[in-house]
């Protein structure tokens, strides 16, 4: 990390955690716009559970993991307790004893002129932490600290701190909840969720898309994705689809190299191709018809700037749950966990593509914040003072 004496440009630190990879991918997607448009500043992002925190939350990426696939039943249980505001409060409240300290020393280490927090236990603690940072050194102006939910309907109430100037959101659905936990609603901005740029300008020529990614322009293709760390059971529904589907089927198993190996080594009946983890998957849903997922937040958005119609085989309990809601709300697609009966459904659908895939590919694409990243990131800017504010790289001169 380069002193901060010796690299005078203004500091933006974005605050992260790996539980889960829409948290990570969203900060990425941030830190990518900054850099495009503001070239200038210094983006610098903290794993702040993982470097700052001790033992068992320094862990939080693995125990995160471990619940979320192999005990589901208890995941659900500690979301819903710690959902209490009198249990997350109590919690923030003895960590900040010991956390405190280490937050106001990162302030001092990057003299930040905006701190942004894309993860739920990373708001309070660290803004209460700016607060005291900036009263004992009579700092002004004082950098402002801003929320944005990298989750898309329901989320953990830890993520709404009434006291961060600015909470962006993702939908409709996150911004009336964000404002019945407290949030003084002319602080929220419904901008979408962060997104890789590459999203904002979608190639159009489906055909010559797919032979740049060397598959075959006129057969129909099918997505198949399971977050960033290849959860769920990805291989059974790959089975029925290729069962029953007459489709190309491209299998995203992103950081589980276990599932990608194994996928790999299996015969198919139909073309499949099996990817780990992929950075342009902007380019990979754009040449595909059909989405089939879990429910995570990060990978809904995209599907919807890309237009792609969602069949959900799981979701996490918890954050992800009014996920399904979202989408069969909608009418952009349908929740089937049972992988024989998704494979049937996904047969029909490309049967007639009238009737189930271009009116929910339409509706999709309505919902789609294209512009997200950038007009988050331009938002995030907005809010430092006038002064030290940065200029976006081709401002005219004055
Ligand atoms: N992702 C990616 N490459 C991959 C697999 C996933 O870029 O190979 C991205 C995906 O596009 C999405 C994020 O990882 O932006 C996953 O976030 P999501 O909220 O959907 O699920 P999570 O992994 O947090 O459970």
């Amino acid at each position: 990390m380069p002193k901060r004496a010796s690299d005078p440009a203004p500091r933006v630190l974005l605050f992260y955690s790996n539980t889960g990879g829409g948290h990570r991918a969203a900060a990425e997607a941030l830190r990518d716009e900054f850099q495009r448009r503001y070239p200038h500043v210094t983006v610098v992002m903290e794993d702040f559970l993982l470097r700052y925190t001790f033992w068992p939350l320094s862990e939080s990426d693995r125990f995160y993991f471990w619940a979320v696939e192999q005990w589901p039943g208890f995941w659900r249980w500690l979301y819903t307790v710690t959902s209490l505001p009198r249990v997350y409060l109590t919690i923030i409240r003895v960590l900040q004893w010991v956390l405190i300290p280490r937050v106001k020393r990162l302030y001092k280490t990057h003299a930040p002129v905006l701190i942004v927090s894309l993860h739920p236990l990373l708001n309070h603690l660290p803004r209460r932490a700016l607060h005291a940072w900036h009263k004992e050194h009579h700092l002004s102006p004082r950098p402002p600290f801003a929320t944005v939910i990298t989750d898309l309907t329901t989320f953990h109430p830890s993520w709404v701190d009434p006291e961060v100037d600015l909470l962006v959101v993702g939908t409709q659905e996150a911004c009336s909840r964000a404002c019945q936990l407290g949030m003084p609603p002319e602080k929220v901005q419904i901008l979408g969720l962060p997104v890789r740029p590459g999203f904002k300008n979608l190639p159009r020529d489906k055909g010559a898309l797919r032979r740049h990614l060397g598959l075959d322009p006129d057969k129909p293709v099918v997505l198949l994705m399971s977050g960033g760390q290849g959860m769920g059971p990805v291989e059974r529904i790959a089975r029925e689809i290729a069962n029953q589907v007459d489709v190309q089927l491209v299998i995203v198993t992103g950081r589980n190299g276990q599932l990608q190996r194994r996928l790999q080594d299996m015969a198919w009946s139909i073309p499949v191709r099996v990817l780990g983890f992929v950075e342009d998957i902007h380019l990979w849903m754009a040449a595909s018809d059909v989405l089939v997922t879990k429910a995570g937040p990060g990978t809904i958005a995209e599907a919807l700037i890309s237009g792609l119609p969602i069949l959900l085989y799981g979701y996490i309990p918890g954050q992800e749950e009014g996920n399904v809601r979202f989408v069969e709300q909608h009418n952009i697609g349908l929740y089937i966990p049972d992988p024989r009966r998704l494979a049937h459904t996904l047969a029909q659908w490309l049967q007639n593509p009238e009737q189930h895939v271009i009116p929910r590919s339409e509706r999709a694409r309505a919902l789609g914040f294209p512009q997200a990243t950038e007009q988050i990131v331009d938002t995030l800017i907005g809010l430092i003072p006038a002064e030290t504010r940065p200029q976006p790289a081709w401002a005219p001169p004055d």
